[in-house]
């Protein structure tokens, strides 16, 4: 650490130095990201509320009201009248509290010492942590050819000691929704918590479902289902971090409420303690700004992107996995090497990232990205296929 304190163009000229080695998502090369750039509007609303603490919420009674604001809106698209939950930091934190709600009802209402989860393969990586850090036992069920969770095998793998099934909406690798409300009636029958994962797709299906496409039923309309995590900073378009984890009923958030004696509430239920208000109050901004026609708009744009993008890979002899059932395009070719295709991509500056099961190039259509941005990977492509 310097002995003198610095000036502030001094300090602001490293930083910027450092900064300018980060990417940019208006330059549209980042194709492997669930983030996007932040909403104007947002950045001013951020800066704000850069004090507040929702650690300590007696302290900032305004920014937990706009917090609780959040949820309810939130819950309102998810088919909820009242919705339970908080803002958190992201998709990794709200599933870690699902589980860990499921954990304790579980142990509560029916004595079971040692959970087991059952989620599909194609769960994002949080469950490996929660499933670590809560010490329950991850089972992982099959998928079926179209890479949505087989039910067989979820019933399969169900026992005396499962504590909770998971469902996506919007896998990670692919942006498939796993057959809900099947997995809501097994959940029903079977007297299990049921948590549906849609960090990615929460904020677009709603949406396009709205405008007229036909997608599966997600969210709390299913009787079964007990908490939903969806993610503002990923198709929200709130800055990060923001993500959210809503219940249906009260009692799974207070199942992991902790007292914090010395603080302004009397209990905490996030994982997280001191945590910023800033996120919370841009999300709310922003959806206000957005409405419910700009996000129509926003998730149609993308999935019109991931359709062209789709029929311009298959047109190249390229392998697409699926058709996008969301803005996710994965693929492959036959004659290149996954690998070797994205280093050759990133030479020609394309961050691309790639999908584990199957194998392939994962391209995910985020807002930053635009039509033109698409044409000039595709000529990058061209050109590799032909070198
Ligand atoms: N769930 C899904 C389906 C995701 O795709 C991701 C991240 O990509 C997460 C959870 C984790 O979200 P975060 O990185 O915000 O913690």
């Amino acid at each position: 650490m310097n002995d003198k304190p610095l000036d502030e163009e001094s300090i602001l000229k490293v930083l910027n130095g450092y900064k300018s080695k980060d990417l940019k998502y208006e330059d549209g090369h980042i194709l492997g990201s669930m983030c996007t750039s932040t909403h104007p509007l947002a950045k001013k609303v951020y800066m704000d509320f850069l004090d507040s603490n929702l650690g300590d919420p007696g302290l900032f009674e305004g920014t937990s009201t706009i917090e609780n604001m959040v949820v309810q809106e939130i819950a309102s698209f998810l088919s909820l009248d009242k919705g339970f939950g908080n803002i958190v930091t992201g998709g990794t934190e709200a599933n870690l509290m699902a589980i860990r709600s499921a954990k304790n009802i579980a142990k509560k209402e029916k004595g079971i010492e040692k959970g087991e989860i059952i989620v599909p393969k194609s769960a994002h990586f949080s469950f490996k942590k929660a499933a670590d850090m809560l010490e329950v036992k991850l089972v992982e069920a099959d998928l079926n050819k179209e890479y949505r969770v087989d039910i067989e095998s979820v019933k399969k793998n169900i026992n005396k000691n499962t504590i909770a099934i998971v469902g996506i909406a919007g896998t990670t690798e692919l942006g498939v929704i796993d057959p809900i409300e099947e997995l809501s009636q097994i959940a029903v029958e079977n007297n299990i918590y049921f948590h549906v994962d849609a960090a990615f797709g929460g904020f677009s299906i709603p949406f396009l479902k709205e405008i007229g496409y036909e997608l599966p039923n997600f969210d709390f309309s299913n009787e079964g289902v007990s908490s939903i995590t969806i993610d503002p900073h990923k198709m929200g378009i709130a800055p990060i971090p923001a993500g959210c984890i809503i219940y249906r009923e009260k009692k799974f958030l207070d199942i992991i409420a902790i007292d914090s004696p010395y603080l302004t509430s009397k209990s905490q239920s996030t994982i997280v303690g001191t945590r910023l208000g800033a996120p919370v109050a841009a999300t709310w901004a922003v959806m206000q700004e957005m409405g419910k026609e700009g996000y129509m708009e926003l998730a149609n744009n993308c999935l019109v992107n991931a359709n062209f993008l789709y029929d311009a890979l298959k047109k190249e002899n390229f392998k697409p996995i699926i058709k996008p059932e969301l803005n996710i395009v994965a693929f492959y070719h036959e004659k290149i090497d996954t690998n070797r295709l994205a280093e050759l991509l990133k030479e020609d500056g394309w961050m691309v990232s790639i999908s584990n099961y199957p194998k392939a190039i994962r391209i995910v259509l985020m807002p930053h990205i635009r039509h033109t941005h698409l044409v000039a990977f595709l000529r990058d492509l061209r050109k590799i296929k032909a070198s």
